[in-house]
């Protein structure tokens, strides 16, 4: 995709990743340029006078003053098109699966291989006709790109004119299938491939307020700290508390119709398990293999550091081409962190004053640039009314980063700096996590700044609100009861009392805990979570009520209905939500007993 013409420049100083040349020609402020005799991609990210400082994305060792510098002329750019689906890149959309179907086991340097297969023929079916005006954004065709995702060949954003030629049939990426005359009577050839340059947020129609939660089938979120469709989320937390399994069950579950994963400076295995499991994995919503609407990236530890910068700007702008296509997308990255070491490192090269703990001072204006790429949108072109509920159909994308603090303080500059742009916090905690609480979210730090509680009320039920208020309130009273035992013992503690650390503890074993291994309950739809909050609250409300007519907590606890509702979790099939309220009337039942006997 880039063509060199220009005289080279040479190396006059290398510091790891950071290299300065000279005497580039025309030269600008982030222009690719290939570095050495190996050609290694760099990324100009500074100027002054004749220098240039150069950001390479691979491993510099080797590189000698002297060597040649080329310039390309274009930025950073990723190839799109149909065929991304399915695929596994690396930072700079290199294939890592074409590679290791040819045998190499890591990416050799300067490599360059074609993002998208330039043999596939696809089957284009336009859904323009010759003569008609089109603008930017407006569907000129699709392809049926994966079994469940059809990919809408659009207007490019700065383009607009008259089709004069219109083709169908089966074609490579890079045949022409139509072409526009544009307003200065230029032609212009659309094929099935584009470019666009990563650093740039592609233009959108309007942009929305977000309106729904996002659903990922996590109980915990679900219910207490939901996320908008086009929202974002930070997953803070320390080594080992499950931020890598939070990641991957949204990957999984979210109701999103495209998923990311960027692996960003994580263990390669992490990333071996995604790619190794993903393709057997059933996707909920069509049955269909999971890999069908999911997009690889890897920039594990092992690969060069600066490559994790490009990771992140690849993946969102892949995020954004299918959002402009009226899908919801969802990115997660995993860590955020690892991507803000390495703009520490760089900065520490290139001898920039340091803000705090070393990071760049634009840390947090880099951090809030990637995040302000999600959102709830109507992408370019005509808006699609859906006559059913007579609403413009949106779009989204949805950002999820993992953060590692290190020694697991959020009060570093990363968490911060994050917390600062995300909607979401679902911060993980250290003493969940060694109790095997999974997922370990803990409900005193977390929050969500959506609220959708009428939503919920409205689609789901309308004492939904109610109900999580209620079990929200039951938790901290367990934290200020648990906090008076620490100080006086248990004794200090009436029977009511004792009740609400019994139910609390019922609560955070039998709704919040949800095991992303069980096959059942590693996805729980919300008509179940509604079912079993319902029969956690109802069982708190009479409880208390019992205790304070005077009845045993003992007997409580041996109550018949106590193990049906420890099994809740296990409730599958279509009629979960039935099951769930039957048990609610058992509640209601085995207190009338118990009431009878005293
Ligand atoms: P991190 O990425 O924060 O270092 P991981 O996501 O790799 O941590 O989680 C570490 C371990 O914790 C996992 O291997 C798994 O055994 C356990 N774990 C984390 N989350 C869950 C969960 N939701 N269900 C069951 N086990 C979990
Ligand atoms: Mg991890």
């Amino acid at each position: 995709m880039y063509e060199v013409d220009s005289k080279p420049g040479r190396i006059i100083r290398i510091a790891g990743p950071a290299v300065e040349a000279m005497d580039l020609e025309d030269i600008r402020l982030f222009d690719v340029v290939w570095v050495g005799q190996w050609g290694l991609v760099g990324e100009v990210i500074r100027l002054a006078k004749n220098v240039a400082t150069i950001q390479v994305y691979e491993n510099t060792s080797g590189l000698c003053v002297g060597d040649i510098v080329q310039n390309t002329r274009l930025p950073l750019a990723v190839r799109l098109g149909p065929g991304l689906l399915g695929r596994v890149y690396d930072g700079l959309q290199r294939p890592l699966d074409k590679m290791a179907e040819m045998g190499w086991d890591f990416i050799k340097r300067g490599l360059t291989a074609s993002p998208l297969s330039n043999d596939i023929l696809w089957d284009f079916t336009p859904r323009v006709k010759q003569d008609q005006l089109v603008s930017p954004g407006e569907v000129l065709g699709v392809v049926p790109e994966t079994s469940i995702i059809e990919h809408r060949i659009l207007v490019p954003p700065d383009t607009s004119g008259r089709v004069v030629e219109v083709k169908s049939g089966r074609f490579k990426i890079t045949d022409t299938v139509l072409t526009l005359e544009l307003r200065n009577r230029d032609y212009k050839k659309i094929t099935l491939a584009q470019e666009w340059p990563v650093r740039k947020p592609r233009p959108i129609g309007k942009n929305l307020d977000p309106c729904e939660p996002l659903i990922t089938g996590t109980r915990v979120i679900d219910i207490f700290f939901p996320i908008a469709k086009g929202g974002t989320a930070i997953i803070p937390g320390g080594f080992g508390t499950g931020k890598t399994v939070i990641e991957h069950t949204l990957a999984r579950w979210a109701d999103v119709d495209i998923v990311i994963y960027v692996g960003c400076g994580e263990r390669g295995n992490e990333m071996a398990e995604v790619i190794g499991e993903f393709p057997t994995l059933e996707d909920p919503r069509t049955g269909e293999s999971l890999m069908k609407r999911t997009i690889l990236i890897a920039n594990t530890s092992n690969m060069p550091v600066a490559a994790r910068e490009a990771s992140i700007y690849t993946g969102i702008t892949i995020a954004e081409y299918y959002r402009d296509m009226g899908y919801d997308v969802l990115l997660v990255a995993d860590s955020t962190s690892r991507w803000g070491e390495a703009l520490r490192e760089i900065s520490g090269r290139l001898e920039e004053i340091p803000g705090e703990e070393g990071y760049p001072a634009y840390l947090g204006a880099r951090l809030s640039a990637f995040y302000e790429r999600s959102g709830r949108v109507i992408p370019l072109g005509e808006p699609i009314v859906n006559h059913n509920s007579n609403q413009v159909s949106s779009s989204s994308v949805t950002l999820v980063g993992a953060v590692s603090p290190p020694g697991a303080d959020f009060s570093e500059p990363m968490t911060q700096s994050s917390m600062r742009v995300a909607g979401t916090f679902w911060g993980l905690d250290y003493d969940l996590s060694r109790r095997r609480h999974f997922p370990a979210i803990n409900w005193n730090q977390s929050y969500s700044l959506y609220d959708f509680q009428s939503w919920y009320n409205k689609y789901v039920a309308q004492d939904w609100s109610e109900l999580t208020r209620e079990a929200m309130v039951l938790l901290h009273r367990e934290d200020e009861l648990l906090k008076i035992v620490q100080l006086v013992g248990w004794d200090a503690l009436s029977e009511v009392e004792r009740g609400i650390l019994s139910t609390a503890r019922m609560l955070r074993e039998d709704l919040l805990q949800q095991s992303a291994y069980d096959p059942v309950d590693r996805y729980c739809p919300l008509d179940k979570a509604y079912g079993m909050l319902k029969a956690l609250v109802t069982f708190h409300h009479l409880a208390q009520a019992a205790l304070q007519r005077g009845a045993s907590l003992n007997r409580i606890n041996n109550l018949p209905v106590v193990l049906e509702i420890a099994r809740m979790k296990n409730l599958c099939g279509d009629n979960v939500l039935e099951k769930l309220l039957s048990i609610v009337d058992q509640i209601k039942s085995n207190f009338k007993e118990l009431e009878a006997e005293c």
